[in-house]
């Protein structure tokens, strides 16, 4: 058995999350999917809230990836500094705008400039590991899936879900794959947008707030 709830826990749990959370969703703002992936390639190790305050800029300069890819065929050290200028306040910005550059140009390239709704493909894609080509899956192409952010990390061992037998408290590939197979499919993503609220709004990394935990009789509480 994975984790250690049962499936009317689990989904007693989630009916909880979502009536809680009822605007849980992707908190990056983005007007296509191109802009969704390259938020999410600048939110890693940063908050959503930090992208959200340089993307509008930079997305009404370049706000496709072929208009970044020009820019970067005339020359390709300028545009990677000028994306540094526009996204500079986030954390890892000389890499991250490395990796937005390559990532326009090598979508223009091989890809017509249009996302792909492929899992692999996108991997292939600067900057874009696991989690945020399940990401652009899940909320720009609208398939079942189940990121692990540091927050669906946490808040799924606390809570039992997965316990340390199924996947280490760091391990954020296996404990994606306990997930999937304890949350039915076509709940996944509202799970993962759930969990996500719920560990940013109270089940926090440091001060947890149980006493008033909606789901505090179902949390088996590890490591809390
Ligand atoms: S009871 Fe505490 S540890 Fe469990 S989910 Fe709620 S806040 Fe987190």
């Amino acid at each position: 058995m994975i984790g250690e709830l049962s499936k009317k826990e689990i989904k007693e749990m989630l009916d909880i999350l979502a009536q809680t959370y009822p605007e849980a969703e992707c908190a990056l703002d983005h007007g296509s999917i191109y802009q969704l992936l390259v938020a999410v390639v600048l939110s890693a190790q940063t908050t959503d809230k930090s992208v959200n305050r340089v993307t509008p800029a930079f997305f009404a300069k370049y706000p496709d990836a072929e208009s970044l890819s020009r820019a970067a065929a005339a020359d390709e050290e300028a545009a990677v500094a000028e994306v540094s200028e526009f996204i500079r306040s986030i954390g890892m910005y000389r890499t991250k705008a490395k990796n937005v550059v390559r990532l326009a140009q090598k979508l223009t390239a091989d890809f017509g400039g249009v996302v792909p709704q492929d899992f692999e493909k996108l991997q292939e894609l600067p900057g874009v590991g696991r989690k945020t080509a399940n990401v652009v899956l899940a909320v720009g192409f609208g398939e079942n899936r189940m990121p692990v952010d540091t927050h669906v990390l946490r808040v799924s061992h606390r809570i039992g879900l997965v316990t340390e037998k199924d996947a280490g408290l760091k391990d954020a590939l296996a404990t994606e794959k306990a997930l999937l197979s304890v949350i039915p499919e076509k709940r996944l993503t509202e799970a993962h947008h759930s969990l996500i609220f719920h560990g940013r709004y109270c089940c926090d990394a440091r001060r947890p707030q149980c006493d008033t935990c909606p789901i505090s009789k179902i949390c088996k509480r590890h490591g809390v």
